[in-house]
């Protein structure tokens, strides 16, 4: 198989120690830039074809996403690789000790399709940083973007030391069989067992970065404008295909019908209509399937409108929801939001913690005992107070899951220290030894 001689290949090409010059990685990053750059109409292009994402989301959402990431690593790269000088214990001296961030070889990256350019590419940029060659296999459900990303990455860098591999679910399984150093998948909970269950075979650790149901909680004392207007906005991007959207609403009771009104403004002034350039697309038939069906006709209280032909949903709000709808039962991934209201802030934590542990989680108030329960007792990936979405660009925070919603994570220092395996080492000095280490061992050694 050509795959198995390109990842041989790429074996061989990390043995020479090239990739672990700083020089070389800084090279290869700011080949990257000026390729992205450089094709940046192509890129444009193909993720409209895709699932009709606009000019400006994608440049916000993706090319500008990983563009700070290339200078990220550019600014940070000396120092994140620098050997880390940590102290010595008693029983070490004379010596000293240093942690030592070394490439772990080849990676392999399997990308999602929703944001096909920045989950693909972040890893990807991430990993080289760190030093380590990479094969990415993008999703392709995304058809175009991977071919755009294959085009532009085989064209322009050696396959043994980047490679973009096309292919399903049959090219992803053989994939799988193979033997890695690490393995970086972003996708589904379901296909992350799989992808776990292959690395097991080879040892071969993994990052998954998975999804799950993430809430949005609004208590009385919220801004609720602002509320509104925020969750509106994290909650539609990208229709809806966002694995950090907010999933379902938590909202108290004594402010829900005026919070909803506030929903409806904004999502008519937002302008999410059929024709619009702006609004993205669900992604194919099989998923607008899908998430028609979600939709129950008599809980209806904003939106419901759907185009076939040209796969779209209208931001929609389901009032009235129980923990019993079919809408509850799994992540939704697309411009549908179920309301559920609550009396009780302590009572709607507990639901939250009875479910699986999602990705994200969110919470609007101005109260500050709210904001220290929801802290101190909800466990998600990661997630903001009075905002959506957000907290995954700021590049010194942790982006990952945490239980079902995945394992590891990345962004900024984290994504080189995810491409990375501390090697420790104690260095002595050749004179300073205590006599009581060596054997034989008496009783007035043991007593010292
Ligand atoms: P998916 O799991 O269907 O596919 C992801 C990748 O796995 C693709 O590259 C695909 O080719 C491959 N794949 C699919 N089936 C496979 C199989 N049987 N064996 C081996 N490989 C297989 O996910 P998706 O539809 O692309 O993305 C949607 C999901 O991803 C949602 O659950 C979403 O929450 C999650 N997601 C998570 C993040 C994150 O950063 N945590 C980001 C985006 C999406």
């Amino acid at each position: 198989m050509e795959i198995e001689r390109i990842i041989q290949d790429q074996r061989d090409f990390f043995k020479t120690q090239q990739t672990k010059n700083i020089k070389f990685r800084k090279m290869y990053l700011e080949k990257m830039k000026d390729l992205i750059i450089k094709h940046e109409d192509l890129l444009y292009e193909a993720i409209y074809k895709d699932f009709g994402k606009s000019k400006f989301d994608t440049f916000t959402t993706e090319i500008s996403f990983i563009l700070n990431d290339i200078d990220y690593y550019l600014k940070n790269l000396q120092s994140l690789s620098k050997p880390k000088k940590v102290s010595t214990n008693l029983v070490n001296q004379l010596g000293s000790s240093k942690v030592y961030a070394e490439p772990l070889g080849c990676i392999l990256v399997i990308g999602a399709w929703n944001y096909p350019y920045q989950l693909s590419l972040s890893p990807i940029i991430a990993a080289i940083a760190a030093g380590n060659c990479c094969i990415l296999k993008p999703s392709e459900i995304a058809e175009n973007t991977m071919k755009a990303m294959s085009k532009i990455i085989n064209e322009n860098f050696p396959s043994e030391y980047l490679y973009v591999y096309e292919g399903g679910i049959d090219e992803t399984t053989e994939l799988l069989k193979l033997k890695f150093d690490k393995i970086f998948f972003t996708g589904s909970t379901k296909v992350g067992k799989i992808v776990y269950k292959a690395a097991a075979e080879h040892l071969t650790p993994v990052v998954l970065e998975l999804g799950g149901k993430s809430p949005v909680i609004v208590t009385k004392n919220a801004n609720l404008d602002v509320a509104a207007k925020r969750i509106v906005w994290g909650k539609f991007l990208n229709a809806g295909q966002t694995c950090v959207a907010p999933d379902y609403l938590l909202i108290e009771e004594a402010v829900q019908e005026q919070f909803l009104e506030m929903l409806r403004k904004y999502i008519l002034e937002f302008k999410y209509d059929a024709d619009s350039e702006q609004y993205t697309k669900i992604i194919n038939q099989r998923n607008f399937q899908r998430l028609a069906s979600l939709i129950d006709k008599d809980k209806i209280y904003f939106g419901g409108n759907l185009n076939e032909e040209k796969r779209y949903i209208e931001p929609t709000i389901l009032n009235t929801i129980d923990w019993n709808d079919e809408i509850m039962q799994e992540e939704i991934f697309g411009p549908i939001l179920p309301v559920i209201s609550f009396k009780n802030y302590n009572i709607a934590l507990n639901t939250v913690l009875e479910q699986e542990k999602p990705l994200a989680a969110y919470l609007f108030t101005n109260n500050n005992e709210e904001k220290e329960q929801f802290t101190k007792k909800l466990s998600f990936g990661g997630g903001c107070i009075n905002d959506t979405v957000m907290h995954l660009s700021n590049d010194n925070l942790p982006f990952g899951g945490v239980g079902s919603s995945g394992i590891g994570n990345y962004h900024g220092k984290y994504g080189f220290d995810a491409f990375s395996h501390q090697k420790a080492i104690l260095e002595k000095l050749t004179w300073g030894e205590p006599s009581i280490k060596y054997p034989p061992y008496s009783e007035k050694k043991l007593s010292w």
